[in-house]
């Protein structure tokens, strides 16, 4: 009887390990209370779904993003609303207390980094690439990249454990052509979770219904009701697929799929971190190829 209980015991501690073990850990890093719902919303709420552990992390607080509102009432405003989101998204949603327009690249906050990643025992990172048209922007590219390799280095930050082995860093898309054209190197549907995405995106309301608006001259134009913003913020944000991400999305799902994809979201691989192999991004995006 007592060999048996042993037996029991053994299998139902092993299956435990088994399941954290393929559990995937990601961590997104934008600079502001939103960046990461924009860029990787729809990939992190598939990720979810199926169980995996995902964090997001603004570097600044978000107190500058506000025609009328700002400090310390606007933070409190956009945290209120990062939580909500990532209660949308099904993520945790850090933010950190770091002034809004003002990010710098120190070593604190490379520091900060480091740790959250290790914590989060990460195997994905994704982050901004360097070249961008806001300084908060390009300063959280630089933390993330030189975070990069570091989060393996026990003498660096050595009151959190280093990670076994460096994750694979990757790039959020973006527009900007020099030096170099993002390039999609991984791209994942997001069809299914398009309108979770836009809802996550929603809870930021100071942003997708106020200030950016504002900043565009058509505040007027916002609708009063939720149903109708959502619809609204849908048309607004719908991510665009180009020839490049076409060919990307043909290459991890087929041509045939690739037909009924209406939205997806790419990253570029950063070549700082670990280098996957292609059946190694198959199991980091176990969405692949769905
Ligand atoms: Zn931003």
């Amino acid at each position: 009887m007592k060999k048996l209980n042993l037996l029991l015991l053994i299998l139902l501690f092993s299956s435990f390990f088994l399941a954290a073990q393929q559990k995937i850990n990601v961590v997104v890093i934008g600079a502001h209370p939103d960046d990461c719902d924009v860029r990787a919303g729809g990939t992190a709420a598939l990720f979810a779904k199926a169980g995996h552990n995902v964090l997001f992390i603004s570097v600044t607080n978000g107190d500058a993003g506000h025609f009328e509102k700002g400090g310390g009432a606007l933070a409190k405003i956009r945290m209120a609303e990062a939580q909500e989101s990532g209660k949308r998204l099904g993520v945790k949603y850090v933010v950190l207390d770091h002034h809004d327009g003002e990010l710098m690249p120190t070593l604190d906050i490379r520091l900060q980094i480091i740790r959250l990643i290790r914590n989060w025992n990460a195997d994905i990172v994704i982050g901004p690439r360097p070249n961008d048209y806001h300084p908060d922007h390009r300063n959280t590219a630089v933390l993330v990249q030189d975070a990069a390799y570091m989060v393996i280095v026990p003498n660096v930050a050595p009151d959190t454990p280093p990670l076994k082995k460096n994750p694979v860093f990757l790039y959020v898309q973006d527009r900007f052509q020099k030096p170099t054209p993002f390039q999609p190197d991984i791209a994942i549907d997001i069809t299914e979770t398009f309108n979770q995405k836009i809802y996550g995106m929603a809870a930021h309301e100071s942003q997708f219904f106020e200030w950016l608006p504002w900043t565009m001259g058509k505040l007027d134009e916002v609708p009063k009701t939720e149903p109708e913003r959502l619809e609204w913020l849908k048309n607004w944000r719908k991510p665009y697929i180009n020839d490049k991400m076409k060919q990307s999305l043909t290459k991890w799902y087929g041509a045939e799929k690739t037909k009924s994809i209406k939205y997806a979201e790419a990253f570029e691989i950063c070549e700082y971190g670990r280098r996957p192999s292609d059946e190694e991004i198959k199991k980091l995006f176990p969405m692949l190829g769905k």
